[in-house]
Parts: structure tokens; sequence; C-alpha cells
């Protein structure tokens, strides 16, 4: 499993981030000072660092040209705010491996951290198959299995149960599921929630997923 640092000074955003990655098998670090960042990248043993542009202290691009001009290779995934081309050339110039535009949706985040890791060759999703009574998903291929038929999911549905997957006999909150599944700047009075778990109880088998009154969802097992 990876480690990242975060390095962004909006905490709803860090939290954001650090749960869903955790959630992922992570472990995460944030710091909320670009002052320090460099030192601590050069100083620790992270797989990854999540770089906001917009901080206190020094910078986004300051920390990412202080990190490569000491030589440091850990991959860099820099956020920058909506439509700033100009600062996602720069930052791509001055060394950061990808980027993610704000507002972003969780899984957008996490499939350029997966592809970033598995370019440096880190070891993600040790465990590639995840498994609940007739149901199996593959996180390689992304694709489902009901006993020995091979099931297509979307990617978002993909994601929500990869969540239930790895959360078994949980209650999930739709809070929860929404953060998870479709970001932070999504609308929480949507009812999209339970509308991607009728497609998957559609794909996946009815009794899969649980319908727990007045707080959310929970996988069967
Ligand atoms: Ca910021």
């Amino acid at each position: 499993m990876g480690r990242i640092l975060i390095v962004e000074d909006e905490s709803r955003i860090s939290a954001f981030l650090e749960k869903g990655l955790q959630a992922n098998g992570f472990t995460t670090t944030v710091l909320r000072d670009g002052r320090d960042a460099a030192q601590m990248i050069l100083g620790n043993d992270f797989d990854l660092v999540i770089l906001d542009l917009g901080l206190p202290g020094k910078d986004g691009f300051m920390v990412l040209e202080e990190l490569r001009g000491q030589g440091a290779t850990t991959p860099v995934i820099i956020l920058t705010a909506r439509d700033e081309v100009t600062d996602k050339v720069a930052g791509l110039e001055s060394g950061a491996d990808d980027y993610v535009t704000k507002p972003f949706r969780f899984e957008e985040l996490l499939a350029r951290v997966r592809a970033r890791l598995r370019t440096v060759g880190a070891a993600v999703d040790t465990e590639a198959l995840l498994k609940c009574r007739e149901v199996t998903l593959n996180l390689r291929t992304r694709r489902a299995q009901v006993d020995d038929h091979v099931v297509e999911l979307s990617s978002r549905e993909f994601i929500l149960a990869e969540t239930f997957f790895r959360h078994p006999d949980q209650v999930m909150s739709r809070e929860q599921l929404l953060n998870h599944v479709w970001g932070y700047d999504y609308d929480p009075g949507s009812n999209i929630v339970d509308v991607y778990v009728g497609y998957l109880r559609k794909k996946l088998g009815e009794g899969l997923i649980e319908t727990v009154r007045g707080i959310g969802y929970r996988l069967k097992i």
C-alpha cells in the first residue's frame, strides 16, 4: 500500500482526500503549509504527493521546484483551480507528474493516484479480488463476476461496489457513499446514491445490498 503526503491548506479538501484514500488502503499525512513541504518529502519515504498550488508559506510551484532541484523523483499530482490552464502547463513543466482540477470527484483523483503508483511500480492493490457471496470484484480489470458470469459495471458503479466490498456488513450512510464516490462538491440532497444502489442490485443481485432504513445501506455477508 502507498504512503501519500497531502499538502493542502483547505481542511475540507484535505479531510475529504484523507478519508477517501484511507478507505482505499493508503496511509496519509497532511501538511497545511508549503514552507517545510519539500524538506518533509525529501526526509521521508512517501510514495506520492498531492500538492495544492495555492498554499501559505510557499506556493506549490516553489515546493515543486525545490523538490526537483534536489533530485527527488517522488511522483507529484498537483491540484489546480478550475480552468487555470497556465497553472497546469507551468506545473507539468516544473516537474509535476499529473494534475487534477478543482472541484474534482474522488474517483478521478484515485484513478490518477493509482496510475502514478503503477508507473513507479509500487505495490497497489496486492489483493486484486474482493469477494462477497457469489459476487467477485476484480480490481485490476475493474469488472465484476456473479458466479461464472462477467458483469460490466460503469466506473461509478464499480467504485460504489468497491466501497461496499471494502466495508462488508457495515452500515454506510448515504452521505459517506456520496462523499466517497461522487466527491465533496456533490449536492447532499441528491438521490443519486439510491439510484446507483438500484443499478448494482439489478446487475449483482437484488439481495446483496440491504437498505438500512433512515441511515443508508449495508453489504450483506
Ligand atoms: Ca489552497
